[in-house]
């Protein structure tokens, strides 16, 4: 399958891709994926960026068989850029790939043509014949029902029986959270979930009871978002006070990811890695996925040094007071833009969204500021996104 062109990947920078995997980093752990059976790499990349075909490369070169991607991300190119490089390296084989449906989340008697429209385009993208798992793409709450129409898990199954997809699965970082899992454990036909997952989530009693019923359930299950803006928030950690992070030789986000999966719940962390330092990082925090007594200790003091900046998307709280202003989306998208330096794309969100969403002129903030339980400052992040991505 070919789509034209649609990355400059030259002969030259594909050679030294291949050649080029990170060093040192051999011998990455697998995991099985629940009940898909299937084997695969404790990390993987996230691509909701504007993908490096010769970092794609390196990341193959190096144990990274896992990929996450979404017919939304860089408004297709990034499947395209994957397409061009599994084609050409002949890595396909090698890679649990998994890319979404963004685009058609519709149920009813419509159902099975949207996702096998949206399904080909992807496949042709791509270049394959299959995906591995494929996803509908940010689950919210008010979507819940699709999760249970019937014409949605025969559309889904229907496609698996055809070969062009392994398994299904959905991706959520919803408000609802713990319910959207729950109900996915129930449905008996998601297979897998990619959901928000980090030290400061994984304590939550809702999400810890719904994981216990996902994994009862034996989904696979996949964390993003594992970082939890561990790396952030330099007004509050001047530089020494985490010195023994880094005397020891890791980061605050390397811990982050260990804790993730210490915890034995989790088989994939998938994390947007942009350069070769962050793959090294990242590969080297999956090698040795144990944190010390005092590491654990370094890390919770990060945590509720950090909590009043970090929005965990309950918006259950704060937006009932925001007159329908989105709070939880739009500081999502603020983290986007100043975390992980993602600022085209967290604008492009933030604009997508309906006026009433971010339109702060009516909405009571101070009113939801007291409302959050986790004291972050409201009223001056939502002006301070708007200011950024408006
Ligand atoms: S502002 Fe506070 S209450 Fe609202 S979603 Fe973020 S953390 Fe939750």
């Amino acid at each position: 399958m070919a789509t034209a062109g649609a990355t400059a990947l030259t002969a030259s920078a594909f050679e030294r891709g291949l050649a080029q995997g990170v060093k040192g980093t051999a011998g990455l752990p697998t995991a099985t994926l629940g009940k898909t059976g299937a084997k695969t790499s404790t990390l993987g990349m996230g691509t909701s960026w504007s993908l490096s075909p010769s970092f794609v490369l390196a990341a193959l070169k190096s144990g990274v068989h896992y990929i996450d991607t979404s017919e939304n991300y860089e408004n297709t190119l990034a499947e395209k850029v994957l397409g061009e490089v599994l084609e050409r390296s002949g890595m396909r084989k090698d890679v649990y790939l998994v890319t979404k449906n963004g685009r058609a989340k519709v149920g009813g008697p419509q159902a099975f043509a949207a996702y096998e429209k949206r399904l080909t385009g992807s496949l042709d993208r791509l270049r394959t014949d299959y995906i591995d798992c494929y996803y509908l793409h940010g689950i919210e709450g008010r979507e819940i029902p699709l999760l249970k129409d019937p014409d949605v898990k025969a559309a889904f199954e229907k496609l698996k029986k055809s070969g062009k997809i392994k398994f299904c699965g959905l991706s959520c970082h919803d408000r609802q959270l713990p319910e959207i899992v729950t109900v996915a454990a129930e449905s008996g036909w998601i297979d897998q979930i990619m959901i928000q997952y980090n030290y400061r989530t994984m304590g939550n009693d809702d999400v810890r009871r719904a994981m216990d019923a996902a994994a009862k359930a034996n989904l696979a299950l996949v964390a993003m978002k594992t970082q939890g803006g561990a790396g952030g928030f330099k007004e509050v950690n001047p530089a020494g006070k985490f010195q023994e992070f880094v005397d020891k030789g890791f980061k605050k986000q390397q811990a982050a990811i260990k804790t993730v999966l210490a915890e034995g719940r989790i088989q994939v962390v998938v994390s947007e890695m942009t350069n070769r330092d962050m793959l090294r990082e990242n590969m080297a925090a999956c090698l040795e996925p144990k944190l010390s007594l005092r590491d654990q200790e370094l890390l919770e003091r990060h945590r509720l040094a950090t909590s009043h900046l970090y929005c965990q998307g309950c918006g259950q709280h704060c937006e009932p007071q925001a007159g329908g202003v989105a709070v939880a989306d739009i500081l999502r998208f603020l983290r986007y833009d100043e975390v992980y330096g993602k600022t085209r794309n967290a604008r492009e969100l933030y604009q997508a969204l309906p006026e009433s969403a971010r339109n702060l002129a009516t909405a009571n903030l101070t009113a939801a500021q007291a409302a959050c339980p986790h004291g972050l400052p409201v009223v001056e992040l939502m002006a301070r996104a708007e200011s950024r991505l408006a």
